[in-house]
């Protein structure tokens, strides 16, 4: 199996000025066909550190792709380390020293001497075309691996490799696969997870299981290394039942799916409906739903019944009701959610009340409280919830946890 290492050249991405987008673009294209990449390094612009990074990227992958440091200034050090890592010198090569001058006389500019420097090529090695700008690519051969150098401005670095390098590697991986499935989860914590799935997580294996969060949604990628697609496909369906089995219906979808795509193809399926009545979330429910093309064949409507008295006005949440439990209470969202019921004549309604913070807490209500309750036909169900963390989180985790009781009632119904 080949596999890859990426290296980001430059100080800039060091001192917080630029993101590194390029190893993660490259990551995913190396992936896409069948080559995972095992390490990537960010390192400065400094001879020494480049071939310090060549040496560990080699030792950990079979093709080493480096990003940056091919400019005309210099600070863009990555020929001339290259050139050392490979033992060899660096020498003009006349085309490209041509191919330089005609892009800057194709636009009316002088060239600088400075940009002479990006004709030079190590020995041996072969220059990759630049169609966007003036630095041309590197790609050597050195102890069995494979040494690519591609500029660090991602719109050339994307370009010269889709055009010089990926027929190379996928020569290089033949028909060895990466094939990634994603489970994506809701309702427990990644400990939880992590202990319902048992020993299946340890590291070495294949597939090997890797679990990310955000949001409260934790996503388990099956990522499988095989001799082809095929055998791939196997291996990740073997582990998708039974990490299906073991996790049931803590598991809502699957790659990029939400929450609210997911309960939406439910209602929409089922023809049901469904209108929200909020108030911690000020109205992100209802956008969570209607982000989805087509939601209008279930969403209807919502209220933001932020106020006592909106409650009551709106959706006839009685006022004594509110008075003797509070606004934040079992009872005040059951209320919520059966008065939005009654107005919009849905299957369902959602109800949701609660503290969202930084102020309006107490003894008996700490700031996260959250109640949340789905009405139907076949009664209410109500939770009680303490989310944790800032006000935005607060009001997410509200909205995806209602988004979540739905679609477990919409499931059993
Ligand atoms: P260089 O090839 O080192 O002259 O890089 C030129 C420009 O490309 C830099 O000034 C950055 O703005 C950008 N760049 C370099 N490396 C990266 C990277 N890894 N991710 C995103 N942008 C980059
Ligand atoms: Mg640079």
């Amino acid at each position: 199996m080949k596999r890859a290492s990426i290296i980001s050249i430059g100080n800039e991405l060091l001192n917080g000025q630029t993101i590194d987008t390029n190893v993660s673009w490259l990551s995913g294209k190396l992936l896409s066909i069948g080559i995972p990449s095992v390490s990537s390094y960010t390192i400065g612009d400094d001879i020494d550190s480049i071939i310090r990074s060549f040496n560990l990227a080699s030792s950990d992958a079979d093709i080493v792709i480096a990003t940056g440091g091919l400019g005309p200034t210099d600070d863009d050090l990555t020929r001339q380390a290259f050139a050392k890592f490979l033992g060899t010198e660096l020498q003009l090569q006349n085309e490209l020293l041509e191919k330089i001058q005609n892009f800057f006389t194709s636009r009316n500019r002088q060239m600088s001497s400075k940009n002479k420097i990006q004709a030079y090529i190590p020995a041996g090695a072969k220059a990759l075309a630049n169609n966007l700008g003036t630095a041309p690519g590197i790609m050597a051969e050195a102890k069995g691996k494979l040494f690519i150098a591609l500029p660090g401005v991602p719109s050339e670095m994307k370009q010269m490799f889709e055009e010089s390098v990926l027929a190379e590697l996928r020569r290089l991986a033949g028909r060895q696969a990466v094939v990634v499935r994603k489970l994506k989860c809701f309702g427990t914590g990644e400990s939880n997870i992590a202990e319902l799935l048992g020993d299946i997580m340890q590291r070495g294996r294949n597939p090997l299981i890797n679990c990310t969060v955000r949001h409260g949604v934790i996503t388990l990628h099956i990522i499988a290394t095989a001799e082809d697609k095929d055998q791939g496909q196997q291996i990740v369906e073997k582990d998708e039942k039974s990490l299906r089995n073991k996790l049931g219906e803590l598991v809502y979808g699957t790659e990029e799916q939400t929450l609210a795509e997911v309960v939406g193809e439910r209602l929409a399926k089922k023809k049901q409906t469904i209108a929200v009545a909020e108030s911690c979330t000020g109205g992100g429910l209802a956008k969570l739903l209607t982000d989805i093309p087509g939601a209008s064949r279930y969403f209807t409507c919502g209220w933001i019944t932020y106020s006592n008295s909106a409650k009551t006005s709106e959706i006839g949440v009685p006022a004594d009701l509110i008075e003797k439990h509070g606004a934040v209470s079992e009872q005040v969202a059951q209320a919520m959610a059966r008065g939005a019921r009654k107005k919009a004549g849905t299957t369902f309604a959602i109800g949701v009340t609660g503290i969202a913070g930084p102020s309006g807490a107490n003894e008996q209500k700490p700031i996260g409280l959250v109640y949340i309750c789905v009405d139907s036909d076949s009664g209410c169900v109500t939770e009680r919830f303490i989310f944790h963390h800032d006000r935005d989180s607060i009001r997410l985790r509200a909205a995806q946890t209602a988004l979540n009781m739905l679609r477990l009632k919409c499931g059993i119904d």
